[in-house]
């Protein structure tokens, strides 16, 4: 079970945790893993303590870490009762040695990706800390965990990737025993060593990642992701008025989704547990009854309909026409090169025989490249453009939800269309300024009509026979 930041962010928020781990343990098998994030906030506190000292302003850096040690020892004093002294005592113990450190940093003026590191990592210990003394306090059996005597990791400071062997056989060591013995191991997330046991994390957000690290080294039977949202939705509720909850994807279409911002959790942090076909849920902890969204390695569609549409507002197309294309090899080599040069990344791709059209959202360098295709090619771009991506497992099967998306979006003029290999979206590209009415169609086509026997319209639901 892990929590996220908004979910440990104030003694509220930690009943309510306790209250969702309580239910677990009554329903479970054995007790359940507890990771934790840091309290909400603190991580980009704490980044920003580190660039003040980086900046020699030692004085701010210093009240900054005054004021959060204050907010920690007031979510500690409330959160616990018999352990309060105890777990007071060890905020503070942290907060001097993270004092001291930062006073270090602010002389050197020197803020080394390490160095951050070991600052950053600090909000995880101490909310964990916090978390093992409240269940403690409430009567659910708890042993805290440092995370960084389980979770081994490279030294890619920031951006470190697990070391799996090690760190299941660490897990197996520390963290099983604690199971077998009926307490829940509370372990902080985003946070890890190296083998020789210097601080290191795994990327902002990485919290879900040690979920789903310790969840496949201790073989879980399920990995819940409690967070503050209901869970992933059909679109954005910002772009289409009332999106419904998706209960239940693949792992490929939860990766599709997020690449066009669909996110509350990045896909690659779930990899561990999907490769052990260990189904990942996403719940809301304010509405612990509700069942979420679940996602699994193969996920079987549940209705015969898309599962979730995205989109990727303000990006440009490129058309490349070349007569030169015509029959020849080596074209799209020299293309692409161009791009790669200039370190743009291609999200859809569309070609005919003698142009090719591509969109880029990263137009720092678009000049450039034009320049550099104009060498051998008719190039012109348009900005103000959006990517529309429908996502199914089912689309692999059914070929009429292909012609449903299309006949939905009729008059609204498609730029680029595209089904790639995986057959699971499909792409229009057309201008940002029909994206929330083609949203909205597509939406009311596939998540909003009821089937109504005799009444299907060009556009309303079909069945294949
Ligand atoms: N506290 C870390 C962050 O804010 C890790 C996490 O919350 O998952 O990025
Ligand atoms: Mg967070």
């Amino acid at each position: 079970m892990k929590f996220g930041g908004t979910s440990v962010a104030d003694p509220d928020a930690i009943d309510r945790l306790l209250a969702i781990v309580r239910r677990q343990i009554d329903i479970g098998a054995r007790p359940p893993v507890v990771v934790v994030s840091a309290l909400s906030g603190v991580t980009d506190a704490l980044i920003e303590v580190a660039r003040l000292a980086e900046a020699g302003d030692a004085g701010p850096a210093a009240s900054a870490l005054h004021a959060l040690r204050d907010r920690h020892v007031r979510v500690a004093v409330a959160a616990t009762t018999e352990s309060e002294s105890t777990v007071v005592a060890a905020v503070c113990a942290e907060f001097d040695e993270l004092i001291g450190l930062v006073h270090a940093l602010a002389v050197l003026r020197e803020v080394s990706p390490r160095s951050l590191d070991a600052v950053v990592a600090t909000g995880e210990v101490l909310s964990s800390r916090i978390v093992a003394a409240a269940m403690a306090d409430h009567g659910i059996p708890s042993a805290w965990i440092d995370a960084r005597t389980v979770l081994v990791t490279d030294a890619e400071h920031a951006a470190a990737s697990p070391e799996m062997i090690e760190t299941c056989e660490r897990a197996r060591e520390h963290v099983a025993p604690v199971m077998d013995a009926g307490r829940v191991a509370v372990l902080g997330g985003f946070i890890g060593a190296t083998a020789a046991g210097v601080t290191t994390t795994l990327g902002r957000g990485g919290s879900d990642y040690s979920a789903s690290i310790f969840g496949a080294c201790l073989g879980a039977s399920e990995i819940q992701i409690w967070t503050d949202v209901d869970g992933m939705l059909t679109a954005d509720p910002r772009v289409v008025p009332e999106p419904r909850l998706v209960p239940q994807l693949s792992f490929a279409e939860a990766s599709e989704l997020a690449y066009f911002g669909a996110k509350v959790l990045h896909p690659s942090t779930i990899l561990p547990a999907v490769g052990k076909n260990i189904p990942v849920r996403i719940l809301n902890a304010r509405r612990p009854e509700n069942r979420g969204t679940v996602i699994t390695a193969d996920g079987h569609p549940v209705s015969g309909e898309l599962t979730a549409i995205a989109c990727k507002r303000n990006v440009t197309v490129i058309d490349i026409t070349s007569t030169r294309m015509l029959m020849a090899h080596g074209f799209l080599r020299r293309l692409f090169e161009v791009f790669e040069r200039f370190k743009t990344a291609v999200d859809v791709v569309t070609t005919s025989e003698i142009s090719v059209s591509v969109t880029v959202d990263d137009t720092r360098r678009l000049d450039a490249i034009v320049d550099n295709l104009r060498n051998f090619a008719q190039v012109s771009y348009e900005p103000e453009m959006a990517i529309i991506s429908a996502v199914g497992e089912n689309l692999r099967s059914d070929p009429m939800l292909f012609a449903r998306a299309v006949t939905s979006l009729e008059r609204i003029p498609l730029r680029l269309v595209s089904q790639a290999a995986g057959r699971r979206n499909i792409t229009f590209v057309l201008r940002d300024a029909d994206v929330a009415d083609a949203m909205r169609r597509l939406h009311e086509t596939f998540f909003e009509r009821t089937v109504a026997a005799g009444s299907a319209g060009l556009s309303g639901p079909r069945r294949r026979p």
